[in-house]
């Protein structure tokens, strides 16, 4: 469904009796991401400070505390593809939002893609708007009629927004893949795969997704929870050494370990 309000807004129900006012509607966006936030905080602990948290924390905007969403803009991925920003301004309260990127639905005049079962987000599956759709979601909450694209209103909107896009981009970074050149040295595509597929699914670095139950000590500092050996829990401990992860090894690896034999992943 890409960025459209179909696909990407739903309803939230709380309940928390003494705590959360009953009864109460409130017509703010917030985000799944936000209950991360929340969720942590009231437990009395605190999201990983070494990266950019996007969930906030929802208990003042619950409680009546705050008039606002602390996501004024929300920008909206399909894979890495930003497709759709919706910004609700904060003080007329009308909600606008642009699309980017739509995907191209199957078969054709379709609200979905049946054909593909899964909607695309790039390439040829989908259409790049240039220059971008505008809906003003508060009067056109089923994104029919578009803004003119030479309408002062469309300019002003737009403009603001692509600062937001701007501000949130410069909060983007691109993580180091310090496997990307061992996998060069794999001629064999398959064997690229098998890496690949074993660095994404076989394992997850607890250290990369902030669950790491040493976070409080530096990153260098944080051993394996995995296995007894008091190592580093880097991708070298992973992918080489360590021993939970010996089955896949070597039924998928075994060759592979020679061309990696001098692959470290700490700091040089
Ligand atoms: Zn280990």
């Amino acid at each position: 469904m890409g960025g459209l309000e179909g696909g990407i807004r739903v309803p939230g129900i709380l309940r928390w009796p003494g705590v959360l006012p009953a009864s109460t509607i409130i017509d703010k966006a917030t985000s799944l991401m936000d209950i991360y936030s929340t969720v942590a905080k009231l437990g009395g602990g605190m999201p990983p400070q070494d990266r950019i948290i996007d969930g906030k924390d929802l208990m003042p905007l619950l409680q009546g505390m705050v008039p606002n969403s602390d996501h004024e803009f929300m920008f909206h991925y399909c894979a890495e593809y930003l497709h759709a920003v919706r910004w609700q301004h904060n003080i007329s309260d009308t909600v606008w939002k642009v699309h980017y990127i739509s995907p191209k639905f199957t078969p054709e005049g379709a609200g979905a893609c049946y054909g593909s079962k899964v909607c695309g987000c790039s390439d040829e599956k989908v259409i790049y708007h240039v220059p971008p759709l505008l809906y003003n979601l508060s009067n056109d909450p089923s994104e029919k009629n578009p803004l003119p694209t030479d309408s002062d209103l469309y300019n002003e909107v737009l403009q603001t927004i692509q600062k937001a896009v701007a501000h949130h981009n410069a909060t983007l970074h691109a993580r180091e893949y310090k496997l990307a050149p061992y996998l060069e040295k794999l001629e064999n595509p398959k064997d690229r795969q098998i890496l690949s597929r074993y660095r994404l699914s076989a394992h997850s670095l607890l250290i990369e997704s902030g669950r790491h139950r040493q976070n409080y000590k530096p990153r260098e500092n944080r051993l394996c929870q995995q296995c007894p050996q008091e190592a580093v829990e880097d991708e070298a401990h992973f992918l080489l050494r360590c021993p939970k992860y010996s089955a896949v090894r070597d039924t998928h690896f075994k060759r592979l370990s020679d061309l990696l034999s001098d692959f470290t992943s700490k700091e040089e």
